[in-house]
């Protein structure tokens, strides 16, 4: 079982809700990269998932050439990561950086569920089209919702909106993308969830 090949056919996993995910987001930043809470440093997500990932979860990390088309692959005991991709994460790319924290979602929350539908026959393992899965049982679904948590913490989002002029407010993605190291397009739609949560006024 490999999760994220195809973004199509999933497994369902364990439910998890949009605040309980936050919750253990946030747990990794303050173990990690507590100087992202206090001073808004880019959460190091390469050299975590590098050096730390044995230790965190269990799963070790690779660097391979995938078939194209693959970014990062899975499957319970190592996370590998296309080798295009871990350039970009050399250069700090934002995109990178959002996939990668992506597979770490996978290995965090997915990696035990993982190991059982593998020691299982193939054949018992129920793949769902996407949009068949309630969110909260979708394991792409939680993955980005951690990545986006880990990359945004919804503290530091807060700190730095709030300190945005109100006239200059509109171009807070730009402010957040910059600061964290995420794309625009990610920036957007964290700031929109944490207006959804009542976190940011609107
Ligand atoms: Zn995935």
């Amino acid at each position: 079982m490999v999760l994220h090949t195809s973004i199509m056919a999933v497994p369902e996993v364990v439910p998890l809700s949009r605040r309980r995910i936050e919750h253990l987001a946030l747990q990794l930043v303050q173990s990690r990269s507590p100087n992202t809470l206090s001073a808004h440093d880019p959460f190091p997500v390469h050299q975590v998932c590098e050096f730390h990932l044995e230790a965190l979860c269990g799963v070790s990390f690779a660097v391979d050439r995938l078939p194209s088309g693959t970014e990062g692959r899975f499957e319970g005991g190592e996370l590998i990561i296309n080798e295009d991709v871990y350039d970009a994460l050399l250069r700090n790319d934002p995109r990178a950086r959002f996939t990668l924290a992506h597979e770490l979602a996978h290995c965090m929350l997915h990696k035990e569920q993982l190991d059982v539908l593998n020691s299982r026959k193939r054949g018992i393992v129920q793949l769902h089209r996407r949009g068949m899965l309630a969110p909260y049982r979708d394991p792409e679904w939680q993955a980005d919702t951690y990545a986006g948590a880990v990359l945004m913490p919804a503290q530091v989002v807060k700190e730095i909106y709030d300190s945005i002029p109100d006239i200059l407010r509109p171009a807070a993605p730009r402010y957040v993308a910059d600061k964290l190291s995420v794309s625009l397009r990610a920036a957007e739609v964290r700031i929109s969830i944490l207006k959804e949560m009542e976190v940011l006024r609107p």
